[in-house]
């Protein structure tokens, strides 16, 4: 769907794993992934993705494995709730600045 666009994916992915490192605990960091389950307070506690150098649930990296082996379809860096939640912002952004720009 937005595969191509690898250098949105990794700005979007760096921008969380660079806020995963300063924060102090991650105890109210969402799973990138899934968006669903969070994050152990301490970084080194939590699954690195196998897809990406990026702190992920535990859940997460269980389903990663079971792609691996062949056991679940591979998802994709373009379906993971970080970068989904950011299109769904920029699409909320371009909409309202269109609804201003109507209003003038
Ligand atoms: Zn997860």
């Amino acid at each position: 769907m937005y595969s191509d666009d690898t250098g949105f994916i990794e700005s979007v992915l760096d921008g969380w794993a660079e806020s995963q490192r300063k924060a102090p605990s991650l105890f109210w960091f969402a799973c990138p992934r899934c968006g669903r389950q969070r994050l152990y307070e301490r970084l080194e506690e939590n699954a690195i993705s196998r897809r990406y150098d990026i702190a992920i649930c535990s859940e997460c990296a269980e389903f990663e494995a079971f792609e691996d082996i062949g056991l679940l379809s591979r998802t994709e860096l373009d379906e993971w709730f970080a970068v989904k939640n950011e299109l769904i912002n920029q699409q909320k952004l371009k909409h309202c600045n269109g609804a201003l720009w109507q209003q003038k």
